[in-house]
């Protein structure tokens, strides 16, 4: 499993999953601010015993500033393939005030797809938001949720 938050300011691209939303407001991060990839990034590496993201990418070097997060989860896939494990499928929850994402999952979820070179239909993407409650509802961060289950390769 893996969890990230980060948070929102104007004038900052929005990334979810490698693809540019379109928001007045994007995420503020070390790296591309891509909560998702990162949260997924976390549930692979979880998943084959590997520690998390900031023990690999940690976002006090300057090697990852401005990262195009994709990197993070090629990175990941490769090292638990080094392990002898395959990645078998992504759950994700994205959890944003604004903007209504429904309209973008189709292209997140193949841009993920064509990243972790998993098929679309192991894939799933949900959008959720806080009903306006709490820093989320009041558009200061975001965070996703992702878990994955990954198997030996025989
Ligand atoms: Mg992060």
């Amino acid at each position: 499993m893996g969890y990230d938050v980060h948070q929102l300011a104007l004038g900052r691209p929005l990334i979810i999953g490698g693809i540019e939303v379109t928001s007045p407001k994007g995420s503020v991060g070390h790296s591309d601010g891509d909560a998702l990839s990162h949260a997924i990034t976390d549930a692979i590496l979880g998943a084959a015993g590997l520690g998390d993201i900031g023990l690999f990418f940690p976002s006090d070097d300057a090697t990852w500033k401005g990262a195009d997060s994709k990197v993070f989860l090629i990175k990941a896939i490769k090292m638990i393939s080094d392990k002898g494990y395959i990645l078998n499928n992504v759950d994700s929850t994205v959890i944003l005030q604004s903007p209504k994402l429904q309209k973008f999952i189709p292209e997140i979820k193949k841009s993920l797809s064509q990243t972790l070179n998993l098929d679309e239909v192991n894939i799933n993407i949900k959008a959720t938001t806080t009903d306006k409650l709490g820093v989320i509802g009041e558009g200061l961060g975001w965070a996703c949720m992702a878990i994955v289950s990954v198997e030996k390769n025989t």
